[in-house]
């Protein structure tokens, strides 16, 4: 199942459900992301059963059947999508 981002959640700006602020003593928030380039400052972070998941800026959060959540990176994201709406009809 595929949810998108939690309603009336937008960017980073609040800490929501479901995305976190990322800030882990282990790693330093003016670092920048290998993926993205932007600070750990302005990324997310879902806890996860072991460990969790960095969110990049603009990345898409899916809800999975175990009720985890995982981010998506657009890319993957919108190719998720058009599988979906292909497989569906
Ligand atoms: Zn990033």
């Amino acid at each position: 199942m595929i949810t998108g981002r939690p309603p009336g959640q937008q960017d980073f700006l609040t800490e929501g459900k479901v995305v976190r602020r990322f800030r882990r003593p282990d790693v330093a928030g003016t670092l920048a992301c290998p993926h993205c380039g932007k600070t750990f400052h302005e990324h997310g972070w879902i806890d996860a059963l072991e460990d969790g998941h960095v969110v990049c800026p603009g990345d898409w959060i899916i809800g999975i059947d175990n009720g985890e959540y995982l981010p998506a990176k657009p890319a993957l994201f919108y190719a998720l999508l058009d599988e979906l709406s292909e497989g569906g009809g």
